[in-house]
């Protein structure tokens, strides 16, 4: 077997490294001292295969990014063995002393990261995810049925937000909740604040959510704010995609405005994957909301906290806290804005034509192409992207685009020079889409997906497939992957696609 040391380089754990079983261990218990890829060699496989793919690869899903080696040698620890139902100091289990410590010392870096005083905001760091966040914060803030306002998901809202469609509540917050989505102004793909206004006057919702997962501008608070107010509404932020680049002050601070903000910490914030409820403690709104949030959290949606998820937040958050933070997220910004402008001068059209933070959105209606077209030859040739609606289309299930980010790359130390590099693999990504969807004769993607991966006789679109998956790998493989030593990487057995 083909052996690649794709795991994380680990130092920390002497007693890890020291583990191992007595003469007088029982046989039952000799497993809990083999690695990983002596006691499980399938899923050693798999998880070197995906370290390849990692590796091999252009990431640019605007939702994803690359922890650091201390993330995830916190997230393997030895915290993920224990219980610790309830908060610091008040525990429905034994043994918390340093698991409190751990959260405790979370709490404060999360506040110090967004510049926050403990006086005035206060944070729960238990959310498994950005969803379970956004649901313990509306299980907190509203009864069930009440009224909520969610940017719409094709115009870039989550799911989480209140969204349904003709003929189906989709998340718990459609199903529990009421809600009515607002939207894009069509001639500016901006937010419409003006018809937001209007809608809320009339609507009455009792939480207004802001945020986005496909929204490549920034949210004028203040006006969310006064129609909050004017409608007697909570205004929530849920910044799971731009966390990283509110945290180092490259984009509006919503904590000026919102009552609650909730954030993923695993996308420009760069930690392992779970979520974040900051809630305020002054002012009118902020009466029971510690205790309301909290109680949300646990009891009401979760159970004992993953505290190895805690301390890796507490390690992603202590990075986001240093000063070279400010440049990494400058770094994403400046490369996103590269990205687009190279696009743009390729003939390519952007919603709202550029991005202020993270993303792009490539709206390929203009060439007569789906964004799950280009999705999956760029699966195929090793660029990893997620088809998204774009403003005015018809239906989410065939969006009309692509979303873009480009935190992962600037995590692989990539700068503006590469996103020219890269801009111009996804021009000739588009190019020979074309030409594979003129071969295919027909516009269904299993007849694109046929001709582009079966060479056929007169047909040229599949070994060009070849061709440019060659350039991407060789191009991706000179660059390095946070937390694994690539000067051993070798490819390992199974690999789908060289
Ligand atoms: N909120 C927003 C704005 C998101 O974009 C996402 C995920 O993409 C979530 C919440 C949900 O986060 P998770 O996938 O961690 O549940």
């Amino acid at each position: 077997m083909l052996r690649t040391l794709s795991r994380p380089i680990r130092h920390h754990s002497h007693f890890l490294a020291r583990a191992m079983a007595t003469a007088n261990t029982p046989a039952f218990n000799k497993p809990l001292y083999a690695p990983l890829a002596e006691i499980d060699p399938e899923v050693q496989n798999i998880i070197d295969k995906e370290t390849w793919r990692q590796f091999s690869g252009l990431e640019l899903i605007a939702s994803e990014n690359l922890t650091s080696r201390a993330t995830m040698e916190a997230n393997g620890s030895i915290l993920t063995n224990k219980y610790s139902e309830g908060l610091p100091a008040a525990r429905y289990y034994g043994g918390n002393e340093y698991v409190d410590e751990l959260e405790v010392l979370c709490q404060k870096r999360a506040l110090q990261a967004f510049r926050l005083e403990s006086s005035e905001w206060g944070v729960n760091v238990q959310p498994y995810s950005g969803s379970t966040a956004n649901f313990a914060a509306l299980t907190a803030l509203l009864q069930p049925q009440d009224r909520l306002m969610g940017l719409g998901l094709p115009d870039g809202g989550h799911l989480t937000h209140g969204y349904y469609t003709a003929k189906k509540k989709m998340t718990a917050s459609s199903i529990y909740f009421q809600s009515l989505p607002y939207g894009l102004e069509p001639a500016t793909q901006l937010i419409n604040y003006e018809a937001l206004r209007s809608q809320a006057k009339i609507y009455k919702p009792r939480l207004i959510i802001c945020g986005a997962s496909a929204y490549p501008r920034d949210w004028d608070y203040k006006t969310l704010r006064a129609i909050a107010d004017e409608n007697g509404a909570y205004l929530m932020a849920d910044i799971a995609h731009i966390s990283g680049l509110v945290a180092a002050g490259e984009q509006a601070n919503p904590f000026e405005y919102c009552d609650v903000v909730t954030t993923t910490t695993h996308k420009t914030l760069r930690g392992p994957r779970a979520g974040l409820i900051f809630f305020k403690r002054t002012g009118d709104n902020a009466k029971d909301l510690e205790k309301r949030i909290n109680d949300a959290v646990f009891p009401a949606c979760q159970g004992g906290p993953h505290n190895n998820t805690i301390a890796g937040i507490a390690t992603a958050l202590l990075q986001a806290c240093q000063p070279t933070w400010k440049a990494y997220a400058q770094q994403v910004i400046a490369n996103a804005r590269t990205l687009g402008s190279e696009l743009v001068s390729r003939g390519y059209k952007l919603q709202t034509s550029g991005t202020d933070n993270h993303l792009v959105l490539w709206d390929l209606r203009p060439l007569g192409l789906t964004g799950s077209k280009l999705e999956k030859l760029c699966d195929l040739v090793g660029i990893t992207i997620n088809k998204n609606a774009v403003s005015g289309d018809a239906s989410a299930q065939v969006p009309g685009g692509i979303r873009l980010g480009t935190s992962a790359l600037t995590s692989r130390d990539m700068l503006e020079a590469d996103m020219k590099v890269v801009a111009d693999f996804l021009h000739r990504a588009v190019q020979l889409a074309l030409v594979l969807q003129k071969e295919a004769g027909s516009k269904l993607l299993k007849e694109f997906v046929r001709v582009a991966t079966i060479q056929e006789e007169g047909k040229q679109g599949a070994k060009q497939v070849l061709e440019l998956r060659k350039e991407v790998r060789e191009f991706a493989r000179r660059w390095p992957l946070p937390g694994v030593d690539v000067s051993t990487l070798t490819m390992p057995e199974g690999f789908l696609d060289e």
